[in-house]
């Protein structure tokens, strides 16, 4: 070889230390995704394991293989809990112990008793294990980022199949006592492997970081805060363009004097009030039909594929689901109501500033007529 085999473990260890570093970095950048403090969290006893490894490589004392079989299951359970939590986002501490616990007791008592050979081809099948239901985690999230996903997949496969090479040779060897570290091509490839997939899996999990806040920010910027709902922006990307038929429409609300709520009980009060209008409002809505907060305490309902008069039962269902509702208010109870306006598209096709206004128009009428009712947009009654 070239390079001795110690080199390439002190390289190993270095890109490790670097990686862990790297991830640390990133998770400050953005602290909710706990995955990468967590998959930093399992490079630490990795590097820690790799070192000693290197001591056993000069020195086979038991206690130098010992070390590095906890180290080495510890950290490789911990990037498995990390694959996990970048799936589902909860911290699997059962996956964890499920991890460590097997290859800590076959290892480490094989080695304890002599059977060193053996010690290492079980260090090695759990460590290819583990590898394997990393890559799983990170395969069954793959429609989140395809690219960057498809990669740590292939390079957790990769470098599973490289221990599993290292086991597989020692099983062939057939020596249960070795005396040494094992000394084989596997062993060589494996810390090849590693090194290069350490590399990529670092490179592909940052990507996949800034991936993840990309599309938070794309998230973000059409979502209304307060209520979760899509905000103006959003409602005229999706709908600015198109023209409304006969069987597209608007519908649009305003909380009724709702001034007076925020004067009355405070501001937090009126935010409370509009987050459950934004609840009652998307309520038995079908998954064609978009719902937004134009700002303020007024909403947009686009109703698509629908028969005529649909719109205005919608919209008296929400009045009334509204009107209905008791809200407490530390130990005092309000309700409130709302005002809608409907306008329908044409058969020629309008746009959607046009519905739009009318629906507003239809609003005006309905707060001039006394409030908490639906009127119709006027020239709907003349297509
Ligand atoms: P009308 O029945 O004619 O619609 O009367 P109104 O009081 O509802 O209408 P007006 O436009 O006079 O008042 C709207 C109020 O909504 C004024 C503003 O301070 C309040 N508001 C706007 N955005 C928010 C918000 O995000 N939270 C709270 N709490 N209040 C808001
Ligand atoms: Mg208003
Ligand atoms: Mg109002």
């Amino acid at each position: 070889m070239l390079v001795d085999y110690n080199s390439l473990l002190l390289a190993l260890g270095v890109s490790a230390t670097c990686l862990a570093v790297t991830l640390v970095g990133s998770w400050f950048s953005r602290r909710p995704d706990t995955f990468l403090l967590t998959c930093s969290a399992g490079l630490v006893p990795i590097v820690g394991g790799i070192f000693i490894y290197g001591a056993y490589v000069d020195r086979p004392r038991p206690i130098f293989a010992v070390l590095t079989f906890v180290l080495l299951f510890i950290g490789f359970a911990t990037v498995w809990v990390a694959g996990h939590q970048f799936r589902t986002r909860r911290l699997s501490k059962i996956r964890f112990l499920l991890g460590c616990l097997p290859g800590i007791a076959v290892s480490v008592s094989a080695m304890l008793v002599g059977y060193d050979g053996l010690a290492f081809i079980g260090e090695n099948v759990v460590i290819s294990l583990l590898l394997l239901l990393t890559a799983r985690e990170y395969w069954l999230s793959r429609h989140e980022a395809p690219t960057p996903l498809y990669g740590i997949t292939a390079l957790y496969t990769l470098t599973a199949i490289s221990f599993a090479l290292c086991a597989a040779m020692l099983i062939a060897d057939g020596k249960l006592v070795l005396g040494h570290a094992p000394d084989n091509w596997a062993e060589d490839f494996s810390l090849a492997v590693c090194i290069a997939g350490m590399t990529g899996i670092g490179a592909l999990s940052l990507a996949l970081h800034q991936w993840r806040q990309a599309a938070l920010h794309r998230q973000e910027a059409i979502t209304d805060a307060l209520t979760g709902l899509l905000n103006r922006r959003a409602l005229f990307d999706l709908h600015g363009g198109r023209s409304f038929g006969p069987s597209m429409a608007v519908i649009v609300f305003d909380i009724d004097r709702f001034k007076t709520i925020n004067d009355q009980h405070g501001h937090a009060a009126g935010d409370l009030v509009l987050k459950f209008f934004g609840q009652d409002l998307s309520a038995g809505l079908r998954a064609s039909d978009t719902v937004a907060r134009l700002g303020g305490e007024e909403f947009a309902l686009v109703l698509d594929n629908t028969l005529p008069g649909r719109a205005e039962q919608v919209a008296e269902r929400v009045r009334d689901a509204f009107a209905a509702r008791t809200i407490s208010i530390d130990d005092k109870y309000l309700t409130c109501t709302v005002s809608a306006g409907v306008a329908t598209g044409t058969v020629e096709g309008v746009g959607f500033d046009d519905v739009l206004r009318a629906a507003d128009k239809a609003l005006y009428e309905a707060k001039r007529n006394g409030r908490n009712r639906v009127e119709v947009a006027a020239y709907l009654h003349a297509v």
